[in-house]
């Protein structure tokens, strides 16, 4: 079907599409009002519909594939691998709700969840969307000051807790930052179940407080429970943005409108049908694994494929084997991510059997060219970047296999999808700009299904963070981008992204690209700094494909990239300064923080570090800042 087609009626007729859409999934009770937007910007989808997340993700299925693999959970850091079926991943969903109502949790309740990549992460998830509960999945790799902070804003009745984690054959150990946390809190959670992987032996239990996953599990054994059906606009989950640009947002979402959104996009855009396989590299942490990892291949009766530990480990070779061994059609990843793989032999991917991989989707951060053709030459599948944010829940620009695959356009994540009204609009006057000229992204508003509903407990945010930027409104998370003649959209960066360099405007995307384009570089981050004379001049902070100590390598590398820069977009462009170093600052979710390198560039105080990865990383450019260019 012809994409423009589908796309023109689904925003022109919004409520005709998205009620036909709605039959993909199980109604309790049927939606009583597709669209209820009396009151802007909030808008309410399928109302008075009765549904729920869990039984679209399992019980649905039952009856059709309850011996299909529903979950693979994947771990190269303990070794283990569990495949669950689907008649299994119901029996665990429901012991692990039979024990959430034994604390004393219930509809509208929430829980805070702080677990690595491991099937009890979903079995939790779905247990909660099974009774109602508002699930706030905390990412494993935060610290206890993270964890408070998320805690006190979502007051959670329960936080459930995996003793430790385990990275590069390390194990972290949770209870004691969990503990911290705790302390920490203005609000602590009265119970804190932990879920024992026998990694930390040492477990001082607060009495009256902790309880043990697995002595409840045993104590419940095969207890059901029954589904608590919701309107389709009561949260479903709280979500926290990665923090990119400060403070984190508590993005919350719906129950319907996120099963319909998920299970269109299932169809449309991964073309992953029940029975096949999808594989998202994505920790449960973040909008991409609560997504595609946990709901939308369940909503869609496919197998998911959950995996703990280094795409690096054993060797650069394991996801590949991986998506042999379960015959992956759909995988999901990131171009952080298959940065890393580039600095491996391509042989680790090409040594596999390959022939049920369809489609590589990339997200999250923009896809430079070397890297997309990299991965393409390596996997010769079509390699295809999409662009969301936490806040859309699901992708908003992408192409669509499922439905009209365009040709890949490289450093391009494509069309709107279904139901998204976006334009480019000049930052100053708010008009829509013509082709091939740069502007903001908007989306206008009412957002379609699977997008936010609020920020938690704080709709004046919602409106004052998205909708107010505009004289109209419209929703924007502040993002370059320019359309050209055919359609296709390129993301720039972030508005605050921009360098200003004696009055020219230059995106720090466009820099790092070309910067990119010089062979030796695994990755870049461009930056502009105070300049007297300019007002600001670019400034690149690079890791190198093969990290060297080398004085004459490091003088080398940098001039080649200075001349890529000259050649491809000027002399203005052209980096003041070249540090090469062998770690980038970058958020948990694998985001370069370029405002705190940006700050230490300046001298000026690098602001919320509370999502920063690698603390070495910070450390790594005030030495090269040191040592000089
Ligand atoms: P915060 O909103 O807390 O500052 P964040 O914006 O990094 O953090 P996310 O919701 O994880 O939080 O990321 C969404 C952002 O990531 C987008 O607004 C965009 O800037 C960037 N992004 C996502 N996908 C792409 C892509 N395919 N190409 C370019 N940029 C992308
Ligand atoms: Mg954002």
């Amino acid at each position: 079907m012809a994409y423009e087609d589908v796309y023109r009626r689904s925003v022109e007729q919004p409520e005709a599409f998205w009620g036909e859409e709605a039959k993909a999934i199980h109604w309790h009770k049927p939606p009583q009002r597709i669209l209820d937007y009396s009151n802007p910007p909030f808008r309410r989808w399928f109302v008075g519909g009765q549904t729920n997340l869990c039984y679209n993700a399992v019980d649905r299925h039952l009856a059709a594939r309850s011996d299909q693999l529903a979950l693979v959970a994947i771990s190269t850091e303990t070794g283990v691998t569990r495949e669950i079926s689907y008649a299994e991943l119901y029996r665990e969903v429901n012991a692990f709700a039979a024990i959430l109502k034994r604390l004393d949790v219930g509809r509208g309740d929430r829980v805070v969840i702080y677990m690595p990549n491991m099937a009890e992460a979903v079995f939790a998830m779905l247990a909660c969307a099974r009774i109602g509960a508002v699930h706030s999945v905390v990412f494993g790799g935060f610290a206890a000051h993270n964890l408070a902070l998320r805690i006190d804003d979502a007051q959670p009745k329960l936080l459930i807790a995996a003793d430790a984690g385990m990275r590069g054959g390390k194990v972290i150990a949770y209870k004691p930052l969990v503990d911290q946390a705790c302390a920490e809190s203005v609000s602590p959670p009265p119970k804190v179940l932990i879920v024992s992987r026998g990694l930390d032996a040492a477990q001082p239990k607060v009495p009256g407080r902790d309880e043990d996953y697995a002595a409840l599990r045993a104590e419940v054994g095969d207890a059901e429970v029954a589904v608590e059906w919701l309107e389709s606009n009561e949260p479903s989950y709280l979500l926290y943005t990665s923090g990119t640009t400060g403070k984190p947002k508590g993005v919350q979402r719906d129950v319907g409108g996120y099963a319909v959104a998920l299970a269109l996009s299932m169809r449309t855009i991964f073309d992953c049908a029940p029975g096949q396989a999808m594989f998202s590299t994505s920790d449960v942490g973040w909008a991409v694994g609560h997504s595609y990892n946990v709901y939308g291949p369940l909503i869609g009766g496919c197998t998911s494929l959950l995996y703990e530990g280094l795409p690096i480990n054993p060797d650069a070779g394991i996801w590949w084997s991986l998506c042999e061994k379960y015959g992956v059609r759909t995988m999901f990843s990131s171009p952080t991510a298959i940065r890393v793989l580039k600095k491996h032999d391509v042989g680790f991917i090409r040594n596999h059997d390959l022939s049920k991989l369809q489609y590589l989707f990339l997200a999250g951060e923009p896809l430079d060219e070397p890297t997309a053709n990299w991965i393409h030459d390596a996997l010769g599948k079509p390699i295809i970047d999409n662009y969301w944010q936490t806040e859309t829940g699901w992708p908003a620009l992408s192409l669509l296999p499922g439905l009209d695959m365009k040709p890949v356009k490289f450093g391009s994540p494509g069309f709107p999808n279904l139901g998204y009204r976006m334009k480019i609009i000049d930052e100053a006057t708010g008009e829509e700009v013509p082709a091939n000229t740069k502007g903001v992204l908007v989306i206008q508003p009412p957002l379609p299904p699977g997008c936010m509903t609020t920020i938690w407990n704080d709709d004046e945010r919602f409106i004052s963070s998205y909708f107010s930027h505009f004289k109209e409104l419209l929703y924007s998370s502040l993002d370059w981008a320019i359309r050209d003649e055919d359609g296709y959209t390129f993301i720039l960066g972030r508005t605050d992204d921009v360098i200003n360099v004696a009055g020219h405007r230059l995106g720090t995307r466009e820099i790092e690209e070309s910067v990119s384009g010089y062979g030796g570089v695994a990755e870049a981050a461009v930056i502009g700094v105070y300049d007297e004379l300019k007002g600001q001049v670019p400034v690149v902070f690079a890791t190198l494909r093969q990290n060297t100590d080398e004085p004459h390598e490091r003088v080398a590398a940098a001039n080649g990239m200075r001349q890529v820069v000259e050649q491809s977009l000027g002399a203005v462009a052209r980096p003041a300064r070249v540090y090469i170093v062998n770690a980038l600052p970058k958020t948990r979710s694998g985001k370069l923080l370029r405002r705190s390198l940006q700050a230490l560039a300046q001298g000026t105080d690098p602001g919320d570090l509370s999502t920063l990865d690698d603390p070495n990383s910070l450390e790594e450019v005030k030495k090269a800042l040191l040592r000089g260019p």
